[in-house]
């Protein structure tokens, strides 16, 4: 296995732009160039955002484990995003940084920190390189002043727009629903076509933005969809191999994106071979919203005392290109998924001891040098028939368009076979956790055991309260049975009532 030659089925990615899944071919074997649209850093990632990454890093981490290694590269949007896609309302980073009484540069910073801290919490690898907008104010003027010449925008009063009637197809990639999406964009005085955006919005007389430069067109503020035209092809060429985001940036985004990378190369290339879309994650009442307020964070997940993990898990449930509705319920079945599949881990881990090719796999693990490739070779080479076809269907799911929710059954189905040997279905566990990144290896059961920090009240102070419920039902005072049940209800504790005895539970309430 070499890192040039991908393995075992061919993988077939979802285009949106064609609207077809086709086998993917990278533009260069040696390294396959990735880039993910970044968050927009005036306020912390909800959990919607975040399924975006884990379909991300789900994507990246089955590239490797065909055989690649992966170029990638994610933006932090700090300058320049509306408060909607099109070119209205206020720029989200300025208002945050009013509301907040801080900078803008303190703003992004903290929640900067902030989103790093989520990935990292899920497991999700750094990317190669974060791309930071305001870095690259000089080559967005450059890249404009190119599209500029090439004849493709005009100006305004407010700034320089782009003609989207001088690019071939525009709004291919929106399809249908971009006729929904155009109907959204506000009128600006004076726009030739109601799809044209900013590239530079110069800031009106008198207004001094906290942050702003002097360009051609006055001083003022890049257009959003610029910044990832211009990082996505300065870092990985004007052709690379995929580009990912959420499915509300096929609308818009990822359009102006194409048609600024095609009036700058002169070319009908969309400048990514995959455009590739996650599906929203939906809370009951309707999509998640950074802007609305109100939306879950990873953090309150981790409050209640739920691991992390377990929402990457829950991610996992669900095909990247279907809707997922997020519930507490459905949390609380993910955790107890993982725990099932973390338990199995540690007895096989205790069992096993230390083995050869574990110590290779751990020590390969921990050099960030060492290629997934390797790693697989070590694992796979003791693995039997059974085990073997196993793992050749678990590739399959993965390569059919990233298929987790079939591969991960696969998985659990391995770790209940009779036939397969334990030291199998510890290497089996190992080399599908490298495409799953669910951190079995490493996690230990009691790191999964829920500890709310927000509670106010100890696991003893509720065994006493048990306690005493239970001395009151056998007293057949039920009227006080139901008043313990009650206050710790109230506490945040659920009561399960047993035969026998009573079991209790921290109520997941998100
Ligand atoms: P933003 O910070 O708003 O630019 O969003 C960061 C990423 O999250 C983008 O790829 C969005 O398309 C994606 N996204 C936003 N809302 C959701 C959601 N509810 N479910 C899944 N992805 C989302
Ligand atoms: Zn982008």
């Amino acid at each position: 296995m070499t890192d040039a030659a991908p393995t075992g089925a061919p993988l077939m990615l979802f285009d949106s732009l064609t609207r077809a899944a086709r086998a993917f071919e990278p533009i260069d074997p040696a390294m396959v160039r990735l880039y993910s649209c970044g968050p927009t850093v005036y306020n912390f990632a909800h959990l919607g955002n975040l399924r975006a990454y884990v379909f991300t890093d789900t994507l990246r981490r089955t590239l490797n484990w065909k055989g690649w290694p992966v170029n990638h590269v994610i933006n932090i949007t700090d300058v320049g995003h509306l408060t909607s896609d099109a070119d209205e309302g206020d720029d989200k980073m300025e208002a945050a940084a009013v509301k907040a009484a801080k900078t803008i540069w303190e703003i992004a910073a903290f929640y900067t920190d902030a989103f790093k801290g989520d990935l990292a919490a899920l497991n999700i690898l750094s990317p190669t390189l974060w791309s930071v907008a305001t870095d690259h104010i000089q080559d967005m003027i450059a890249f404009a002043r190119e599209i500029e010449a090439a004849g493709a925008s005009y100006e305004l009063d407010n700034g320089l727009y782009f003609d989207t009637s001088k690019v071939p197809d525009y709004g291919r990639l929106a399809g249908a629903r971009g006729d929904e999406a155009m109907g959204r964009i506000a009128e600006v005085e004076g726009k030739r076509n109601p799809a044209d955006f900013a590239l530079w919005r110069r800031s009106a007389p008198g207004e001094q933005r906290q942050m702003e430069w002097l360009s051609p067109w006055g001083p003022g503020a890049p257009g959003w969809h610029l910044e990832c035209s211009v990082m996505s092809m300065k870092y990985l060429g004007s052709q690379f191999d995929i580009h990912t985001g959420g499915i509300d940036h096929r609308e818009i985004h990822h359009c102006n994106e194409i048609a600024q990378n095609q009036a700058f190369t002169g070319t009908g290339q969309s400048g990514a071979n995959f455009w590739m879309h996650n599906n929203f994650l939906v809370a009951r009442g309707g999509k998640m919203s950074k802007s609305k307020g109100g939306f879950a964070t990873l953090a309150g997940v981790i409050a209640k005392g739920v691991h992390p993990l377990a929402y990457r898990l829950l991610c996992l449930s669900a095909h990247y290109r279907s809707e997922l509705e997020f519930s507490p319920e459905a949390l609380a079945a993910a955790l107890t998924r993982l725990t099932r599949l973390v338990l199995a881990a540690e007895q096989l881990r205790d069992k096993a001891g230390t083995p050869e090719w574990l110590r290779l796999f751990s020590e390969s693990h921990a050099s960030k040098g060492a290629s997934v490739a390797y790693q697989r070779a070590v694992v796979e080479s003791g693995l039997g028939a059974k085990a073997q076809a196993l793992l050749a269907e678990f590739d399959e799911a993965l390569s059919g368009d990233l298929m987790v929710p079939q591969a991960l059954p696969l998985l659990e189905q391995a770790l209940s076979d009779k036939a397969i040997t334990a030291d199998e279905k510890l290497r089996l566990l190992a080399t599908m956790d490298l495409a799953l990144g669910l951190d079995l290896l490493t996690v230990r059961r009691i790191d999964l055991r829920r500890r709310p920090s927000d509670s106010t009240i100890t696991e003893d102070a509720i065994e006493a309260e048990l306690a005493a419920r239970q001395e009151a039902r056998a007293a057949k005072d039920f009227a006080a049975s139901d008043r313990i049940r009650d206050a710790l209800a109230a506490r945040g504790v659920a009561v399960m009532d047993g035969a026998g005895n009573m079991r209790w539970d921290w109520i997941l309430d998100i």
